[in-house]
């Protein structure tokens, strides 16, 4: 019903001929499974991995973008540049971007709005720290980056957006949470979405991000309510990338 979707986020990573040549790479192992597939590269690398991929099925995708369409804002990317050079998609709401660049849930409603009015998918990013987590408080702090975002572009707009449940202290730490953990989450998002409408909430692709890897993918990929993954170290690595697709594909 829902179709699993992988994205790789390359983050601050590559040259220009190693991203070509890994989107490559990634193209041939993986264009031919029945899921959607994702590469995130940075934003001086997503013309030319965007030229490499012309006519394959491999989709290209943004890490970020600005809160703002245009005007005097130096060194920002606009949504609707992004879909000019021809990504599909961009993730909103990363938690390196909450952490080390003050993305407030307000800002990234905000990109999430900016996103969708260019007409792109945003990847809209939820995660609680470590010490969030020992607190008991997960659902209130991915509660209220939910509400941010339904607050402002309402529940409708979950109808073109795909949410990414990442637990930050799973993030590039080796951590990974449990399946059960995982979808413990993740169903309790959709139920979120579902208080709006159901049918959108049960549309609504929700992958799973944090220290993914070929050994542990499947058995995340198994739950009712992991619909694929956000991948950011296993992506930069062709074989385990296109592992972890093949694990999605089932
Ligand atoms: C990420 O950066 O979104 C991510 C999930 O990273 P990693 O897979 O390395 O934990």
């Amino acid at each position: 019903m829902r179709q699993p979707l992988v994205a790789g986020n390359w983050k601050l990573n590559g040259s220009r001929t190693s991203v070509v040549e890994l989107a490559d790479a990634v193209a041939s192992a993986c264009g031919n499974l029945p899921i959607e597939t994702l590469v995130c590269p940075a934003f001086v690398h997503i013309a030319d991995v965007c030229g490499t991929l012309d006519g394959q099925n491999l989709r290209v995708g943004a890490q970020d973008c600005s809160d703002q369409s245009s005007g005097a804002y130096t060194g920002e990317v606009s949504a609707q540049m992004l879909a000019e050079m021809g990504v599909s998609s961009v993730i909103v709401g990363h938690s390196e971007r909450r952490q080390f660049y003050a993305d407030s849930n307000e800002r990234v409603a905000a990109k999430f709005e900016q996103v969708q009015s260019a007409g792109l998918t945003p990847i809209f990013c939820l995660g609680e720290s470590a010490e969030e987590r020992e607190a008991g408080t997960t659902r209130e702090v991915i509660g209220s980056q939910l509400q941010a975002v339904i607050a402002r572009c309402g529940v409708v707009a979950m109808k073109n957006a795909v949410l990414a449940y990442e637990p930050v202290w799973a993030i590039g730490t080796g951590l990974t949470a449990s399946p059960e953990e995982a979808q413990e989450v993740h169903r309790w998002l959709r139920a979120e979405v579902a208080a709006g409408s159901a049918e959108i909430a049960a549309g609504l692709r929700i992958l799973y991000g944090g220290s993914v890897k070929p050994a542990n993918a499947a058995q995340l990929f198994a739950e009712a309510d992991i619909d694929g993954g956000l991948i950011g170290g296993a992506a930069l690595d062709a074989a385990d990338f296109s592992a972890i697709c093949r694990a999605a594909a089932g």
